[in-house]
């Protein structure tokens, strides 16, 4: 027999080059697609020379060809930057509503079991802490982050439709606040934005009064647990994120620590709906899929910082992408 097919969307990007890594390990053939928008084929120039990894460039909001046999796709093609996506708010939004259902279609014809990467996002502001996936949320449709949230939301709901009326085998993964190598050090996200401020020297920028919480999750442990749920036959959605909250200040003053930066925190305006606290309930991937992190924060964040200081200083200085 030969070797699974996987269609991995977003494949340059953070996230999808990782899941690359792990597919090319596992000894699936991989076809990566990114359109590049906010991706970088240095993610995965290192698979380019293998015989059973192809790459498409091509944008998944039109129609989506691919040649011969799936078995899995898993659409990761989604700008996840705030920063990116007020950028870009309308490929944002029709990248997870149009680009899933082109690849929902392009699953059911070839028999395929297709994966989505949804997020903590679409619990919104959210009045329960920590969220359950029994949470419905509480998001504002016409906000800044509409254009993300209720993309994500249409791409569940699309998802589901599929599985029920077509009887397509979907799975379904809410990702909380995940980090490590190959986040782009401009992307505006908290993590590569404080450590980028402490290698140029400059004060660490905090959002509101640093008291909003996020949890972070290492991108193998993540990687691990969407591997899992794949694999897995369970439709519903199954948040994957490490439990360990922190505020944001003290988040900065860790990387402030991590760096010995002699910098320090300086407070900027709260961008609108930011949500105040965030923390994954992982009792599902616990009790279904066996999983829980294993990387502590301090561990990961020492091998992103080796990461982003082992850039080239160009890599530094641009500050917008
Ligand atoms: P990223 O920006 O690094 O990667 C996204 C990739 O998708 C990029 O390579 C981009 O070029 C590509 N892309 C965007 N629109 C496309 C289109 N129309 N056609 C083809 N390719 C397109 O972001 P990431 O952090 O790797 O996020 C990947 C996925 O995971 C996204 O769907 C995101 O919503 C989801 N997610 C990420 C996180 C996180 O913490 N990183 C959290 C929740 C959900
Ligand atoms: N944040 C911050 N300073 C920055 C960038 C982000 O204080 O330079 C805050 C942001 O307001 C949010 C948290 O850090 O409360 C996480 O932001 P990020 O953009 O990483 O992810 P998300 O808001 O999508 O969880």
């Amino acid at each position: 027999m030969g070797r699974k097919r996987v269609l991995i969307t977003g494949a340059a990007g953070f996230l999808g080059s990782h899941l690359c890594d792990r597919f090319i390990k596992e000894d699936y053939h991989v076809i990566a697609m990114d359109n590049l928008i906010t991706g970088d084929l240095r993610n995965i120039e290192h698979l380019f020379k293998l015989e059973n990894f192809e790459f498409a460039h091509h944008d998944v909001s039109k129609f989506v060809y691919v040649a011969g046999e799936l078995d899995y796709i898993l659409h990761f093609a989604s700008p996840a930057s705030p920063i990116d996506y007020l950028k870009i708010p309308i490929q944002t939004l029709k990248v997870g509503s149009l680009g899933t259902h082109n690849l929902l279609g392009l699953a059911k014809s070839k028999n395929a079991r297709m994966l989505i990467a949804s997020t903590s996002e679409v619990y919104g502001d959210p009045n329960v802490n920590p969220q359950p996936e029994e949470y419905w949320g509480n998001v504002n449709p016409v906000g800044p982050r509409g254009v993300y949230d209720e993309a994500k939301r249409f791409q569940e709901a699309m998802t589901m439709a599929y599985h029920t009326f077509h009887g397509l085998e979907t799975r379904i993964v809410r990702i909380f606040n995940t980090y490590g190598p190959r986040m782009r050090l401009n992307d505006g996200r908290v993590l590569p934005a404080f450590i980028g401020q402490a290698l140029r020297g400059e004060d660490l920028t905090v959002f509101g009064d640093g008291s909003q919480t996020r949890s972070f999750c290492y991108v193998d442990d993540l990687v691990e647990g969407i591997y899992r749920l794949l694999l897995s036959d369970y439709a519903m959605p199954v948040n994957i994120g490490n439990p360990d909250e922190i505020t944001i200040k003290q988040f900065g003053e860790e990387i402030i620590k991590l760096t010995g930066t002699s910098q320090k925190l300086v407070l900027r305006d709260l961008p609108v709906d930011d949500p105040k606290q965030r923390r994954p309930d992982i009792t599902k991937a616990r009790e279904i899929l066996g999983w829980e992190p294993k990387i502590s924060r301090a561990e990961g964040l020492k091998i992103t910082y080796e990461y982003f200081k082992s850039l080239p200083a160009e890599a530094l200085i641009n500050k917008e992408h």
